[in-house]
Formats: structure tokens, sequence, C-alpha cells
């Protein structure tokens, strides 16, 4: 017995119903998604995708952090993405602590986080205008690529589109 044998069979099951797909690595939507980690967000059910339609970047807070950078110029370049959603939640747990609060939460635990830093999110508006301006102004990503902010509600489903700012390219 493994901590991972359900994970296992379930899978085995999948599989034998797994048509062979046609589907490539590249986007078929030409869309990438920043979530969050949150285990309530269906990122393909609530924007009515399919398997092989966008890019899930996923973390904690949906924050817009280098390594999000990396793999959306990967994703823009060499695999088929031409339009950036960053998509925050409510009721994050981001968004209820500070970097602060986690490293005394660890250190109750034993473990000294303090050479981490989790991005918190204090603001959640302020948050996303910042990571949406991060992809914006980015040299590595074409100037006029659409990018919007929204936040997914987890208790109604619903998405409500951030306002734009006035320097939106698209
Ligand atoms: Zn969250």
């Amino acid at each position: 017995m493994t901590a991972f044998d359900d994970l296992y069979a379930a899978n085995a099951t999948f599989a034998k119903e797994f048509e062979n797909s046609t589907l490539t690595g590249r986007a078929a939507r030409g869309l990438a998604v920043v979530t969050c980690m949150d285990s309530r967000i269906d990122p393909l059910g609530l924007l009515g995708l399919n398997p092989g339609d966008a890019k899930i970047l996923r973390n904690a807070g949906a924050r817009v952090t280098d390594d999000v950078l990396r793999t959306l110029v990967l994703a823009v370049y060499l695999l088929g993405v031409d339009r950036v959603l960053v998509m925050p939640h409510t009721d994050c747990g981001m968004s209820k602590v500070t970097d602060s609060d986690v490293h005394a939460l660890t250190s109750e635990q034993g473990v000294d986080t303090r050479s981490l830093e989790f991005h918190t999110v204090p603001d959640q508006d302020e948050a996303l205008r910042h990571d949406l301006m991060r992809i914006r102004s980015t040299p590595f990503l074409p100037r006029d690529m659409p990018v919007a902010g929204a936040i997914y509600d987890v208790h109604t489903g619903l998405l409500t589109p951030a306002p734009r700012q006035a320097s939106d390219a698209a």
C-alpha cells in the first residue's frame, strides 16, 4: 500500500476509457490562465474549456512570479498562447495572511521559512494590478498581447473582470 494507490487505481479506470488524443502540446484556444492552487477552482470547467485548449499556471494566490513569467514566455513563443487571463479568487487564503503570519505559523511547527517569499496578498485588487502590469511591461512578451484580470467567486462560480486600466493595450 502506498499513499497514492487510490490515484493509480482511478487512473487505470480512466485509461480504459481514454481515447488516444490527436491534441498537441500547443494551446488550441491560444489561452494561458494564471490562477491559484485553491482546490475549489476548476479552471477548464469554469471557462468552458477542454483539455488541449489552454495552458494553466497555478500557484498560491495566482501571483505572477518570475517562474510564471518564464513559463508564459515559453507558452507564447513555443506553444501557441496569444492571450493571458490572470484569475485570482474570492476567499483566497493568501489574502488572509501576511508573509510574517506564515513565517510565524510555520515557526510554530519548527520550520524557519524566513528565506522564502510567499507573495501573500494583503490587497487583492492592488496585487492583481501589479501582476497584470508585470506581464504587460516585461520586455520578453509581446506588447500588444491581450492580458486581462478577473476574480473568480468560489461560491457563485461567477467571474468578474477587473476594471481595465487606461494603459491597457487590449
Ligand atoms: Zn487562493
